[in-house]
């Protein structure tokens, strides 16, 4: 009896010892740079914020987000658990954008008429809705695949002239291929909007994937899923096309984490050793 109290003392004592020198296990993944989705893991039960924001963490201890085209350099990551507190300063790579000259576009699309503009800001309204949809999945935790196959014709962040007037950043990455290309889901997922004819990306999906992660698929000639479905990775959900504002056949994909648009091109990274 005599031997059994002693151990349990012994078993106390060495745990409150670990427990004041405990640090919380914070790991980052992915590129810190401007325009990425970075991945921190910790543990369990801590509360997160990124420069004062707050931010959501998973039943895993995995906290998700991104870094916008013109992100602050200096952002500080703060962990908390109890009495314990992790600051980490996250330096971000300066990215320089391309100037990306686009001549050739249907003039209509570059300077709609007063009933195009109400109509792209009606549909601009409704996929800002789609994105508001946050679930728990946890789609981002699996390495991300290509969505389709073919050459890379745009990329992220370069700022497009279209036929001579400057317009928003492209927020995307191009693949060119011929009309009918399969596009594959590059995560399983929830759809949340699906659109066959948008005024300025016309056949539109978007696919959420959780806390606030979601991907876009532009300017496609078909559309395999609606909204509401669930798609497992790999899945076809539409095909290559040139609809909306297009000068040819190209899957346009994006990335976003909430309202902030990041670059797919830099996934791949977040899965890297
Ligand atoms: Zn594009």
């Amino acid at each position: 009896m005599r031997k059994i109290a002693c151990a349990a003392v012994l078993l106390l004592s060495w745990t409150s010892t670990v427990l004041a020198d405990e640090v919380l296990p914070l790991e980052i993944k992915g590129p810190l740079t401007q325009g990425a989705l970075i991945l921190a893991k910790t543990e369990l039960g801590v509360s997160a914020t990124l420069n004062g924001e707050e931010l959501q963490v998973t039943e895993q201890g995995y906290i998700v987000f991104g870094f916008p085209r013109k992100a602050p350099l200096e952002n500080t990551l703060v962990i908390k658990k109890g009495e314990q507190t992790i600051t980490r300063e996250l330096i971000l790579k300066p990215r320089e954008y391309k100037i990306d000259r686009v001549d050739g576009v249907p003039q209509k699309t570059v300077t709609p008429d007063p009933e195009q503009v109400k109509r792209a800001k009606k549909e601009a309204g409704k996929v800002w809705l789609a994105r508001q949809k946050e679930t728990t999945r946890t789609d981002f935790l699996t390495p991300v695949t290509k969505p389709a196959e073919g050459r890379i014709s745009g990329v992220y962040g370069s700022q497009r002239i279209f036929n001579g007037e400057p317009r928003n950043p492209h927020y995307g990455e191009d693949i060119a291929g011929p009309t009918g290309t399969p596009v594959h889901a590059p995560w399983s997922g929830d759809v949340v909007l699906a659109e066959p004819d948008l005024f300025y990306s016309g056949g539109t999906i978007i696919i959420e994937h959780g806390y606030k992660v979601t991907t876009t698929y532009l300017h496609l000639s078909e559309l395999h899923v609606e909204v509401g479905d669930k798609v497992e990775q790999g899945d076809s959900i539409g095909a290559i096309g040139a609809t909306g504002r297009a000068t040819g056949p190209h899957l346009d994909w994006r990335v976003n984490w909430g309202n902030e648009r990041l670059d797919p091109a830099l996934l791949p990274q977040l899965y890297q050793d």
